[in-house]
């Protein structure tokens, strides 16, 4: 008997969940289709400083999980592609995916000579524009697939053409046109992860009247290595080193008027941040405004590290706004302390506010619950994993896309 040939399953969103899961469907045999819509997997992971409970670079775990799609056949990948349709149902699901057009193509070896001669910049989304690239960049350097992109919206294209003329292994077309794929799965992993909430949104945050307030998301990048400061920690306003940081925890979350749930994850990052900057700025002093903190397993370490050290106070209290000194600039927090039954207002060089979660939106096809997360249906082959379920760290990721890898081949 010849046995019918399966169907792949679709995974959607590449970040470390749907990575994780492509792997996990590719080694028990199965053929996968990997749709991400960014030029790079790696998600909201591979913008981190660091990642806890180890405090290890993101390229850690997302390496080995590059290798080993590197190493399977079985995993194709459509980067900068979206899945615009869904028919059909479990076992016999026809999808159709959108992919950008493929200005660069894959026999580019990310040599950088486009880059020496693009003549154009563009604000670098990759570092939430506090830097730019040039119109033709590679979205980071860790970026895998490792190919350059080209940003329409800044690309003089056939009026230019320096990176054509330069390209050694002429991989630059700039007639290349958006294509569409029509493809047939048996089962769908949704894991098309999160975004920040809308820093703006929090009237007395005042989050657009200081570039020295920023997001949890955009600190990262302001701490990370291959960040616009390289490693070195400045005031984006004018580059000074920060003498006081004030963090503000569930800014917006917890809150009916806002973001009524708590995002798991905030506390843990917010004193992962303060030990990072710990070692960086010992003499730096941080306030870390709470209304309580929700930190477990490994990561309750964190709470007694930054405990021990002197520089670092956690108060427990709601901030009430954050203002800007109109003649100096500086900042000005004022919040309360519960403890001392004190209403205060401290100088800030920098405000890091701990936005939460928002899950991204995919297909009408999903069912969600009241907060827009997907709920899923196992029942019918959709099978929503990780923070587009519910808030969740990597390491309860990486376990929720692996069982859910499981339960789609099943
Ligand atoms: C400030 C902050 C710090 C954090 N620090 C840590 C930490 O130190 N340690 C830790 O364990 N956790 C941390 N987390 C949590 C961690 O970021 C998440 O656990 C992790 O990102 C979950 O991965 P994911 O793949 O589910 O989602 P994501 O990382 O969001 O990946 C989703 C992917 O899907 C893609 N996508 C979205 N929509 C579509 C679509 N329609 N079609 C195709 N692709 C799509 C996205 O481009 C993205 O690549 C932190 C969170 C925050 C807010």
């Amino acid at each position: 008997m010849i046995r019918e040939k399966q169907k792949p399953i679709v995974v959607v969103g590449g970040g470390i969940s749907g990575v994780t899961a492509a792997i996990e469907l590719a080694e028990a045999g199965r053929e996968v289709i990997l749709v991400e819509e960014q030029p790079y997997l790696g998600g909201n992971v591979a913008k981190m400083n660091n990642y806890f409970p180890k405090l290890c670079p993101p390229s850690c775990g997302l390496e080995i999980n590059f290798r080993r799609i590197r190493q399977n056949p079985r995993i194709k990948i459509f980067t900068s592609s979206v899945v615009i349709a869904i028919s059909g149902e479990k076992g016999d699901f026809r999808l159709q995916v959108k992919t950008a057009s493929q200005l660069v193509k894959n026999c580019c070896t990310a040599c950088g000579e486009c880059v020496k001669v693009c003549p154009e910049e563009r604000p670098d989304a990759f570092n939430y524009n506090f830097s730019n690239t040039k119109a033709i960049f590679l979205p980071h350097e860790m970026a895998f697939p490792m190919k350059y992109s080209i940003d329409e919206l800044y690309c003089r294209k056939e009026a230019c053409s320096k990176c054509v003329e330069v390209c050694p292994y002429d991989a630059i077309d700039f007639r290349a046109k958006e294509e569409l794929t029509e493809i047939s799965a048996s089962a769908i992993v949704v894991a098309t992860g999160w975004h920040n909430y809308n820093a703006g949104k929090l009237e007395t945050m005042n989050y657009n009247a200081s570039q020295d307030i920023v997001t949890n998301v955009e600190f990262e990048r302001l701490l990370a290595p291959n960040g616009p400061g390289q490693g070195t920690l400045h005031r984006p306003s004018d580059k000074a080193v920060p003498k006081e940081i004030v963090f503000v925890q569930c800014a917006g979350s917890r809150d009916e008027n806002y973001l009524p749930y708590c995002s798991a994850v905030c506390c843990s990052a917010s004193l992962k941040h303060a030990l990072t900057i710990r070692e960086r700025l010992p003499d730096c002093i941080i306030r870390i405004f709470y209304i309580d903190l929700r930190v477990s397993g490994r990561n309750e370490d964190f709470l007694n590290r930054v405990k021990e050290h002197k520089n670092i106070l956690l108060i427990k209290g709601k901030v009430g706004k954050v203002e800007v000194d109109s003649q100096t600039k500086k900042l000005i927090v004022e919040a309360e302390d519960i403890l001392k039954g004190v209403k205060e207002k401290y100088n800030a060089d920098m405000v890091v506010l701990a936005t939460g979660i928002v899950p991204n939106k995919f297909s009408d096809t999903v069912a969600l619950n009241e907060f827009g997360f997907m709920t899923g249906d196992q029942q019918a082959g959709i099978f929503a994993v990780s923070c587009s379920k519910k808030p969740m760290d990597v390491s309860s990721s990486v376990k929720e896309a692996t069982a859910a890898a499981m339960k789609a081949i099943q």
